[in-house]
């Protein structure tokens, strides 16, 4: 079965139970100074769960473009080191706005994953909430017994609140929720270790692919529960981890969602997939960069040095410096996936078609920019190291390097370890802390919500370009 048609299956399924199929909401989010990016697919529906706004469709069902880069939900560290995490994914979810609940809401589940697509229930673990003593919340008891209708015992597990517990913010709507994993271990591994000890375990081949939600309480100001009005469900389902279990994978990026992507980045960079860890990392975060940066620029928001611009921005420069460094591309190359990937996803968002080109001229434009940075930066590093009177170099001049020419300092660290020299980061740390801490009192002039937005933003994101990247690099090395 193809992406494709396993898409339209979900939305066909949803529209067979009297769901209303709505439009993804852009990716990039406008209107909420709380959250720069969606992150789920109930965010376009907050309003309805918040009784801010009255339901037009008590049932909804949709496909929606999402980004995990910053906030609650900050994947960027797994992507590219394991399979089945990405910056831009799709949440399939179905919705019930004070209509279905726990019944209907488990029951249909389970009937589109095995009767519709026909996943082997052998394969298959759902958990319950345990409850929680010291918030009086009982076991999900209700759900437990649905499941039992489909699912033997011992492949019905207890989560804890971090995993089974779901809560909008602190106030406002929350419940527990029942999560559907899949095993999709060989049987030799499988004898060697029950699924049900893997499940919430972050196993690479032991996934969680649907959340369902039941919004049956409201946290008050004060921290209390009470019992909502009435009640909602909430689902989400990773997209590209239902292609990769229904066309029959170990990892996303086999799927047909991604190989398009990934043949077209080995015929333009001369590489191949699946020959060597540092390569195919820098491969599959390449072609997880490109989606998040297309679909942000189709969403009409260009990579700039403010907000939800900087953080495209950082996320195609890490991009471009993982093909630098694994991949050896001195050329923009990029923006030729743009094509690759309109073709492969036009027909479910038609902005990639109708923005290609500005897609396209956009990153070929960074692309070169950022790349001269890097030869600028490498010719001043080499400067560095001609003129040092030890093995180790300090961390203001890396700083310099960094701060003044925007030269990424885990490349630095790289550079200097090929060469023999070491890097003092601990210098750097320093001197990056006192960049901090001018710019943290320059926005206290500045007042409203754009600046905090702002200079949260640039903390994580600095904090993944320094420190973060720097461990991953070491990771390589273990290979
Ligand atoms: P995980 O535990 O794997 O990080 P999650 O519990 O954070 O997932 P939810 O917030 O429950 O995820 O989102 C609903 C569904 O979206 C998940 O069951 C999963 O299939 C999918 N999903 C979540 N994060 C990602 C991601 N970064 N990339 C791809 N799919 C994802
Ligand atoms: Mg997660
Ligand atoms: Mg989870
Ligand atoms: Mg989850």
């Amino acid at each position: 079965m193809t992406s494709r048609e396993i898409r339209s299956q979900f939305l066909e399924f949803f529209t067979s139970k009297s769901h209303a199929i709505v439009p993804s909401a852009p990716m990039v989010v406008k209107d909420d100074p709380t959250l720069m990016f969606t992150n789920a697919g109930m965010n376009q529906f907050k309003e309805y769960f918040l009784g801010n706004k009255a339901v037009k469709e008590s049932r909804i069902s949709d496909t929606q473009k999402c980004l995990r880069v910053s906030g609650k939900h900050n994947d960027l560290e797994e992507v590219g080191m394991d399979t089945y995490h990405h910056t831009m994914f799709e949440m399939l979810g179905n919705w019930s706005f004070g209509d279905y609940f726990k019944k209907e809401a488990i029951e249909w589940a389970w009937e589109l994953l095995t009767e519709v697509y026909k996943i082997d229930t052998s394969i298959l673990y759902v958990t319950i909430f345990e409850g929680d003593a010291s918030e009086d919340l009982a076991r999900d008891t209700e759900a437990y017994e649905l499941w039992k209708q489909f699912v033997p015992e011992d492949r019905i597990i207890n989560g804890n609140k971090k995993d089974n517990f779901w809560e909008m913010g602190e106030q406002g709507p929350c419940g527990p929720c029942s999560e559907i994993h899949v095993d999709i271990r060989s049987a030799e591994e499988k004898a060697k270790v029950s699924g049900a000890s893997l499940v919430n375990q972050d196993h690479p081949q032991v996934v969680e692919i649907w959340n369902l939600v039941f919004m049956q309480f409201n946290r008050k100001a004060n921290g209390s529960l009470e019992k909502l009005p009435s009640q909602h469900v909430d689902t989400g389902m990773g997209f590209e981890r239902l292609c990769m279990v229904l066309q029959n994978k170990q990892s996303n990026y086999d799927t047909d969602v991604f190989t398009p992507l990934i043949r077209e980045i080995e015929a333009v960079t001369n590489s191949k997939y699946g020959k060597d860890e540092k390569i195919d990392i820098a491969i599959r975060v390449i072609s997880d960069h490109v989606r998040a940066v297309a679909f942000s620029i189709a969403d009409g928001q260009l990579p700039s040095n403010t907000g939800a611009g900087y953080v495209i921005r950082r996320i195609l420069r890490r991009a471009i410096r993982y093909g630098f460094t694994f991949l050896d591309t001195k050329e923009p190359f990029i923006y030729k996936l743009v094509a690759t990937l309109s073709k492969q996803m036009g027909d479910a968002f038609p902005e990639l078609i109708s923005e290609k080109n500005l897609i396209t001229n956009v990153i070929k434009e960074e692309e070169n920019s950022f790349l001269r940075t890097l030869d600028q930066g490498l010719v001043l590093l080499e400067n560095i190291i001609e003129s040092a009177d030890s093995k180790t170099i300090s961390g203001k001049k890396a700083f310099e390097l960094y701060d003044t020419f925007g030269f990424p300092i885990d490349l630095t660290a790289l550079i200097l370890r090929e060469r023999g020299y070491e890097l003092d980061q601990a210098g750097f740390e320093k001197e990056l802390q006192k960049q901090k801490d001018r710019s943290r009192a320059a926005t206290k002039v500045a007042t409203g919500d754009w600046e905090v937005l702002f200079d949260d933003a640039e903390e994580e994101f600095v904090g993944y370009d320094t420190l973060e990247t720097t461990i991953k690099i070491s990771r390589y090395r273990k290979v």
